[in-house]
């Protein structure tokens, strides 16, 4: 998910809300007042209660009015400037934590109108928020770079925010005067509507296919009825689903191509006026992550579909098939067996798998599982899927989930105590400024997890049908997170490459140029896969192309963590404290791409995708020598 508030330029709160299927089962659940407190979240260490939290909140409303004495003062000396940044990080502190209670009650239960209340009101007064500091960053942008430097040796205070200044100076020469960024902000009003347009009909408003199973049954083709029926082991039913589905997209063709267009159009408008030389330049370059980044990563994948095909090939081998279709992607490899674990087994499971991370690790760990850092079962009106919060800087990070006691829940849980412990980490050694670690490296920590997980669980695993299974769901993962979601940023820079030449984009151009990766991804040509011409349409299905070249993240995080898990299962000497030291507590401290390299993984080279690729390769050569036996 994209940060849903933003405040000030550093001071942003995100959700992560995880890239984890939020398929639940509906099973009969626990009331609330059934579940034992342990597995229940603490919310007193924010606030002692509502009343408590209302309190405080009248307080911040006061003193966001507090920065009107800054306006205007900053350039003045260095005294002044620190004095406005101290108040802004206690008072930013203090909204997250606002922020936080009234989140985290209204996510315990949609239903009720109180909390959702609470959280709307910190939404407001987050706008206010906003607005009250709005001035500072232009004012600090306007600093010659030399008084800055002479600020910072003046008053040691201000050194705290070295970075933060850094970040805002560092698009200088792409901010324009304080009269047209005023016209840019006023544009956002209208930039932000495709997405706005493009939720709406896809949550609600789209008419869904129906579809006929095989076994008589009438499926509403939804976001839930489609991604629980497309895995389907009925060849036939997949492939009804798959058309119905796709189908019905197709005839929203034109409307929804126009939309993304738009989007694109809105990208193009904040190129020119910030005078980048293209979109993915100004997109990336909001979190410094040089573009060379993203196309080797397309360059990458290109250079390594072979291994991809291989995958193919096994998956169409291990499905007894004669020749493999799109809709035979999801259908896991071997039957699915059932791993269950009580959360006690969960616990123990990933103490013992994350181990190598060290005593402190461990230990929060414990705290996290004792202290009521985690709200674990689903109830009525709980919020669905799974996040990590770490916004809370004096407090501890909270996660939700929705344990059911599969295998993938395990594994959820083990990801979102990744974030929870980078954000541990980070809120523990760093000043609150630079402790929300950077957007790019959001889920190298809890992927990192994922893989120490599953190598610790095969460790103990000798049966070789379990052992298919998770090594088969791994290989999914490399599919679905490295080469599918390279493949849309592809697609994304192409589009937008289009439209910076001057051509206009339309729903089916949208859908041959979609069409034709696919088939390039997927050897069409080669006969590996057969992909029908329907699923060009498949781009309008995807939202994340309205978060704008976001999505290539997702496949550079599973590189860098694939690749630090194996030097870290290596027992790469001093591995371990450098992640614990240099990665997990240094927040924003630094931009992300230097970050990773301290941990040796360098994103400017392809080794970490190289290191990935080797271990797709690994674990296709386990499976081929385990269906042989
Ligand atoms: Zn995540």
């Amino acid at each position: 998910m994209k940060s849903i508030f933003k405040l000030s330029m550093l001071f942003l709160f995100i959700l992560l809300a995880c890239q984890q299927p939020a398929e639940e089962k509906q099973e009969a659940q626990k009331s609330r007042a059934d579940i034992e407190d342990k597995y229940k979240w603490d919310l007193t260490p924010l606030y002692e209660s509502t009343e408590a939290w209302k309190n405080a909140k009248e307080q911040f409303a006061l003193s966001i009015k507090g920065f009107e004495k800054y306006r205007g003062k900053l350039n003045n000396s260095a005294r002044i400037l620190v004095k406005c940044l101290d108040e802004l990080t206690e008072t930013s502190k203090e909204f997250a934590r606002l922020y936080s209670y009234a989140s985290r009650l209204s996510d315990i239960d949609k239903r009720e109108s109180g909390p959702l209340a609470m959280e709307q009101e910190m939404s407001q007064l987050g706008t206010e928020f906003n607005k009250a500091a709005s001035f500072i960053d232009p004012e600090i942008l306007s600093i010659s770079v030399d008084r800055i430097n002479a600020f910072m040796k003046q008053n040691k205070g201000l050194q705290n925010y070295a970075q933060y200044i850094d970040n805002i100076q560092r698009i200088k020469t792409h901010t324009r005067n304080a009269e047209e960024e005023k016209l840019i902000a006023e544009a956002g009003l209208m930039t932000g509507s495709p997405y706005d347009v493009y939720s709406i009909f896809d949550n609600a408003e789209m008419p869904r296919a129906k579809v006929e199973l095989n076994d008589g049954s009438e499926v509403i083709l939804d976001a839930a009825g489609y991604t629980g029926t497309r895995a389907s082991s009925n060849r036939n039913d997949r492939q009804r689903v798959f058309e119905a589905f796709f189908g019905k997209l197709k005839e929203f063709e034109g409307t929804l191509g126009s939309n993304l267009y738009a989007q694109v159009k809105g990208d193009m408008f904040y190129k020119n006026v910030r005078k980048y030389d293209s979109c993915m330049e100004s997109a990336l370059n909001v979190n410094n992550i040089p573009t060379s980044v993203y196309t080797s990563l397309i360059k990458s994948t290109h250079e390594n579909l072979s291994t991809l095909h291989r995958y193919l090939e096994l998956r169409k081998k291990m499905l007894g098939l004669d020749e493999l279709c799109y809709y035979d992607m999801y259908p896991p490899l071997v039957p699915r067996i059932d791993l269950n674990y009580s959360v006690e087994e969960a616990q123990n499971v990933i103490k013992e798998a994350l181990k190598p991370l060290g005593e402190e690790y461990v230990q929060t760990l414990d705290k996290a599982f004792n202290n009521r850092w985690i709200d674990m079962f689903p109830t009525p009106g709980k919020r669905s899927g799974a996040y990590s919060t770490g916004s809370e800087y004096d407090v501890h990070p909270y996660i939700l989930m929705n344990y059911n006691g599969q295998y993938d829940d395990v594994s959820t849980l083990a990801h979102e105590l990744g974030h929870t412990m980078h954000s541990y980490f980070s809120n523990k050694m760093q000043h609150f400024v630079n402790s929300r670690y950077p957007i790019f490296l959001a889920e190298v920590a809890s992927t990192t997890n994922e893989n120490l997980l599953i190598a610790h669980v095969l460790d103990k695993i000798n049966d070789p049908n379990k052992r298919l299974a998770i090594l088969g769901s791994q290989l999914e993962s490399f599919r679905t997170t490295l080469f599918r979601q390279t493949m849309f940023a592809e697609f994304e820079l192409i589009i937008h490459q289009k439209a910076e030449k001057g051509e206009s984009l339309t729903g089916d151009r949208l859908t041959q140029i979609y069409l034709e990766l696919l088939k390039q991804y997927y050897g069409h040509d080669k006969g590996i896969t057969i992909i029908d011409d329907l699923y060009g349409i498949e781009w309008a299905y995807i939202p994340h192309f309205y978060y704008t070249f976001y999505v290539f993240q997702y496949a550079t995080s599973y590189c860098a963590s694939t690749a630090l898990a194996q030097k870290m299962l290596s027992g790469e000497e001093g591995m371990v404290d450098r992640y614990i030291n240099d990665f997990l507590s240094a927040g924003s401290s630094d931009y992300a791409i230097p970050i990773l390299k301290k941990v040796g993984i360098d994103m400017t080279t392809t080794e970490p995708f190289e290191m990935a690729m080797k271990k797709m390769n690994d674990i296709m050569d386990e499976i081929e020598t385990l269906i042989e036996k």
